[in-house]
């Protein structure tokens, strides 16, 4: 073993861990797990612990199902609601046939992306915002959409009697090494945000998976349900997960800022932005990838409809904070939001990106208006065109991006494809609430 594994197992000795849950992703961001007994902790880092893939969404043919999963022992993490008896562990997928890291994992994918940024001489830092919604629970135990507090944005109990519930994730989360930066009541009724320090891309989108999971899990102690969808209620904020980023030099400088530059960004940032503008179409099939997230991009919610980037506005897709030091200048996505897949929805951010620096691409001016209040002509005037409306548009934008089909690799995005293809046209021929209390009675 590894020193570093060596630690792992030692430690699981130490605490007494019980059990470990070996975990990874599916393609549309699901986290799963396999649990072991901890006494195979040792075989799990040595020889891996073997997965019948067929089963898992997206994964592979029935016909060639065996996969492997390899832990990473920095992920290693006791999990904060099980006792202290059960720990996780992430894992990459590896193909048994061929030893090599298995195309179809999202963990791979993003890897891939890390990889051609370093070969291009940077280190990609990311941080996500994820919103969610806290929803009270019926008799039964399930889901409802009604809210248990009435707070607004950054309201202070007693309004606020989530606070409580925040408290105790927010500790849950840093018994799981999450360094919590701020957390607050966001804008809409039941709706919160809890931010977490940036850190290199890989553990970043790690992080989120985790996030998501303490969040539901110590929201349920509380008999409250936390959920990621995008726009789980009409006509009020959705929930975004904005997504910074920078590219730092491997001397550790942050390749994104310049003094000199009016909004302290470097060329290769504008550069870097500008890919991402160009691509936004396509990028918004992965990083707003369910029929939901499209109710979420709607003019008049702070969540972006218009493909800009402005250093001020919160309409525009992209926006550059504000930065107190030189290390801190990096561009906001304001697009992703919380039901994609962390992995994938970097990668493609990423290439993109790169792709931007690649072609010397040169970002538009900003637009320091607000662009929800432009009209199409003036829109026109700026040459601003919008996001798809929907996921059927945002799949065929991704079918004419080879870049952001690349990002992917052919395994990935011909499944991804195939699932959203089908979600959609399920969606299609449903029949809505909204249509029988809009046309039953006047038809
Ligand atoms: N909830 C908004 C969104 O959907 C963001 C609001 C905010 O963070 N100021 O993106
Ligand atoms: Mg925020
Ligand atoms: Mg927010
Ligand atoms: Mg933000």
């Amino acid at each position: 073993l590894t020193a570093e594994a060596q630690a792992v197992v030692d430690e699981i000795e130490d605490k007494e861990v019980d059990f470990l849950r070996l975990q990874f992703t599916d393609i549309l961001g699901t986290v799963k797990n396999v649990a072991v007994p901890a006494s195979q902790a040792e075989k799990a880092f040595s020889e891996g612990i073997y997965f019948d893939g067929s089963s898992i969404e997206g994964f592979v043919r029935i016909q060639e199902s065996d996969m492997r999963l390899t832990p990473d022992p920095s992920t290693f993490a006791i999990l904060p609601w099980r006792d202290g008896r059960s720990a996780r562990l992430i894992c990459d997928v590896v193909n048994t046939s061929t030893g090599e890291p298995f195309e179809g994992d999202p963990r791979t994918i993003l890897k891939q992306a890390i990889d051609r940024a370093h070969e291009m001489g940077y280190m990609v830092n990311a941080a996500p915002e994820p919103e969610f919604f806290l929803f009270e629970e019926d008799e039964e135990g399930r889901a409802t959409t009604k809210t248990n507090d009435v707070g607004g944005y950054f309201d202070l109990a007693p309004k606020d009697l989530a606070s409580d519930v925040r408290r105790d994730i927010i500790y849950g989360l840093e018994q799981m090494d999450f360094e919590i930066e701020a957390s607050h009541h966001e804008v809409a009724e039941g709706q919160h945000e809890i931010n977490f320090e940036y850190d290199d891309a890989l553990t970043t989108a790690d992080n989120v998976g985790t996030f998501r999971t303490v969040v539901r899990a110590i929201a349920a102690q509380h008999d409250l349900h936390a959920t990621f969808m995008p726009k789980p209620i009409p006509r009020v904020n959705g929930s975004g997960m904005h997504t910074h980023i920078s590219l730092f030099t491997e001397s550790g400088e942050n390749a994104f800022h310049d003094d000199d530059d009016e909004f302290n960004l470097s060329e290769t940032a504008h550069s870097f932005l500008a890919g991402i503008l160009e691509h936004a179409p396509a990028l918004a099939a992965v990083n707003n990838p369910t029929v939901n997230s499209y109710k979420r991009l709607v003019p008049g919610y702070e969540a972006p409809v218009y493909i800009a980037w402005s250093d001020r506005n919160r309409s525009a897709l992209i926006r550059k904070p504000a930065a107190r030091v030189p290390a801190a200048s990096r561009i906001e996505a304001r697009f992703p939001d919380p039901s994609c897949n962390p992995y994938l929805g970097l990668a493609v951010l990423i290439h993109a990106g790169l792709d931007g620096i690649e072609k010397d691409l040169e970002a538009p001016d900003p637009v320091r208006e607000n662009i929800y209040e432009f009209d199409e002509e003036k829109r026109e005037e700026y040459g601003i065109e919008t996001l798809p409306s929907n996921l059927g548009e945002a799949i065929e934008a991704l079918e004419q991006d080879e870049v952001v089909q690349d990002a992917l690799g052919e395994h990935v995005y011909e499944k991804f494809v195939e699932a959203k293809t089908q979600e959609y046209d399920e969606y299609r021929i449903d029949v809505s609430q909204w249509e029988l209390d809009k046309y039953l009675e006047k038809f």
